[in-house]
């Protein structure tokens, strides 16, 4: 067959965009190279219903050690009793997270979307906004902070049946302990979904939700340099509290009702491919050379807040703990929309954002939110977010000056010269 130049081509120029550019957008990150090799292997050839040892396809011997492999890579990264790496994206994790927790119509507490919450969480356009009862939670408008006082008491208010723990955009700690309290008080699972600090938390640089919280959800391509995909997890496995039973009498395990959640409540053959990559990437973070990729990420990003705060641009919370943070940007009088825009113009990507307590509609908003993991990938240290701060600076200032934002971005191809998307 010939080759489709059509779309190789389409491929080489997007290869180009990610060298030469700043890649600032909080939920991406470069994967090694034998992490793409997997996800381009043949294992995209295999069907494999089921779970490894009960699949519901022959021939599958091979990619059951690969699954194998995989779950128990993630469950010594986190220390978990019970892992599934079937979840072809978090979304798909939450879908049947809320799938095996919950009936519909059931209600839920969650946080707020425009606060920092993700879609999956409760937003009217999502599943989890149209098939349960969503209420929510946010930050205290003067911190910027989680106020669990405040959850406590809409918890008590509303009696959710579940209740999420974990974030979009929230650059703190998250009171995982306190969060176990008020589920407990009104008799509540407690989800957490950590797909953004993945990695921070698996090697022990944020606080550990499994202890506390009934089950875990995550992405594997933000922090944790993975391809693109979900997981779950539980640090216990414990009875599932709704009575369902096996053939046996016995109640069913809560891992029963994850699994079949996934499959076949949700998904269909499982992506092997995707899961080899998955088990490169978890053995890749088991090192300690990603622990110190892990402490840069957060090294990093406390430089480039602080570097932000000298400059007058109003950091929520006024700072950050983790790999990100959220910039209001009102008091620079240009929307998120004009500055996405703008930045994009000078080859530096960052998203749009709403911040909490936003006058702006979703499309438009008055943030824009900013992540290290890619840049830190790129090999750039402290001393780089002084100078990446500046550039962005300059193109806020500038946003409709086409001549500034094209030399701005020059520079930004001359400092990314010479940087490998991965040290291989
Ligand atoms: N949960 C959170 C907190 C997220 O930030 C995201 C993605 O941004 C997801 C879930 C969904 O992940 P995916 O895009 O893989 O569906």
């Amino acid at each position: 067959m010939q080759r489709d130049t059509e779309l190789f081509d389409l491929i080489a120029e997007e290869k180009e965009r990610q060298l030469n550019g700043l890649e600032l957008i909080a939920s991406e990150n470069f994967v090694s190279d034998q992490v793409l090799e997997a996800a381009g292997s043949v294992l995209t050839n295999k069907y494999a219903e089921g779970y490894p040892g009960k699949r519901y396809y022959g021939g599958c011997e091979v990619v059951d050690e690969v699954e194998n492999l995989a779950i128990e890579r993630l469950k010594e990264l986190f220390n978990a009793e019970y892992a599934n790496v079937q979840p072809h994206s978090g979304s798909q994790a939450n879908t049947a997270v809320f799938h095996a927790c919950l009936k519909p119509g059931d209600k839920f507490l969650g946080f707020d979307l425009s606060h920092g919450g993700h879609l999956t969480h409760g937003s009217p356009v999502n599943f989890s906004g149209k098939l349960y009862q969503p209420v929510f939670y946010g930050v205290d408008e003067k911190t910027g902070l989680i106020d669990y006082d405040e959850v406590a008491r809409i918890a008590e208010k509303e009696q959710p049946k579940l209740i999420i723990a974990g974030a979009s955009a929230y650059s703190r700690e998250i009171d995982y302990k306190r969060f176990r309290e008020i589920a407990d008080s009104v008799g509540a699972i407690l989800f957490a979904d950590i797909a953004h600090p993945a990695g921070l938390i698996a090697k022990g640089l944020l606080s550990d939700p499994l202890p506390h919280c009934h089950v875990v959800s995550s992405t594997t391509h933000k922090t944790l340099r993975g391809p693109r995909g979900g997981i779950i997890m539980m640090g216990k496995d414990f009875d599932n509290p709704f009575g369902e039973k096996l053939k046996n009498g016995n109640l069913k395990k809560m891992s029963t009702l994850l699994n079949s959640a996934v499959f076949p409540g949700n998904q269909g053959g499982p992506l092997e491919h995707i899961i080899a990559a998955k088990a490169v990437a978890f053995g890749e973070a088991l090192t300690d050379e990603f622990l110190h990729y892990m402490v840069q990420v957060k090294k990093n990003a406390k430089a480039m807040a602080a570097a932000f705060v000298e400059k007058d641009y109003q950091v929520i919370s006024g700072g950050t703990d983790n790999h990100m943070m959220l910039i209001d940007l009102r008091n620079k009088n240009i929307s998120g929309k004009e500055a996405e825009e703008a930045l994009g113009k000078a080859d530096i990507t960052v998203n749009k954002n709403m911040v909490p307590f936003d006058d702006k509609s979703p499309f438009v908003t008055s943030g824009i939110r900013i992540g290290t993991p890619a840049v830190t990938t790129r090999g750039l240290v402290e001393k780089d977010m002084k100078t990446i701060v500046d550039l962005i600076d300059r193109v806020i200032m500038n946003h409709e000056n086409e001549e500034k934002l094209e030399a701005i971005g020059n520079e930004v191809s001359e400092m990314m010269k010479g940087k490998p998307l991965f040290k291989s």
